[in-house]
């Protein structure tokens, strides 16, 4: 099974967050850029910048 994740492209964050789909990985990832930077991303461009990544992985995508 994969999984998607996203790499928080904020300066200085690098915050991975990683879902089970699209759509839990736009809001998982529009939740955490309003709270920790009071910003909004774009589906389309949180989308564009998702990798596929298997369970159980837990390194970076290469
Ligand atoms: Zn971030």
């Amino acid at each position: 099974m994969k999984r998607k994740q996203f790499v928080c492209l904020e300066a200085g964050c690098e915050r991975v967050i990683e879902a089970n789909n699209d759509e839990e990985l736009v809001r998982a990832v529009q939740e955490h850029v309003a709270e920790a930077h009071n910003s909004f991303e774009l589906e389309d461009f949180i989308l564009a910048g998702a990798t596929e990544v298997d369970c159980g992985t837990t390194g970076p995508p290469p």
